[in-house]
């Protein structure tokens, strides 16, 4: 009977998006306490969340909404690596997983 309360505790929520899923299923940014330095997936200090996709992606750095929930300057370096996941991990699967995510792409849109 205490088991849901539990779970959405270790829920996150994607900043683009609103996703909510586990944090194992986003893209973790921490901008380290206390160098307020932004760097993914290590680190202690604030941290915002984000679906690894090109979508949410995108809209985390057009309104630069992950700067604004970090508060703090993201460096296009971050951008970056985050493009470069993206485009390896494309690599990596097979054609039928991009295809998939398109569609899901053009459904949100
Ligand atoms: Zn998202």
């Amino acid at each position: 009977m205490t088991q849901a309360p539990h779970v959405a505790e270790n829920l996150r929520i994607c900043l683009a998006c609103r996703r909510k899923s586990g944090r194992d299923e986003f893209w973790r940014v921490v901008r380290v306490w206390p160098s307020h330095e932004v760097q993914l997936d290590q680190g202690m200090g604030r941290s915002a969340y984000l679906c690894p996709n090109a979508s949410c992606l995108k809209q985390a750095q057009r309104k630069d909404r992950l700067a604004k929930v970090l508060k703090a300057r993201v460096p296009p370096e971050v951008y970056a690596a985050l493009w470069t996941r993206l485009q390896v991990k494309g690599q990596g699967t097979s054609a039928q997983v991009d295809r998939r995510r398109t569609d899901e792409i053009s459904t949100n849109l």
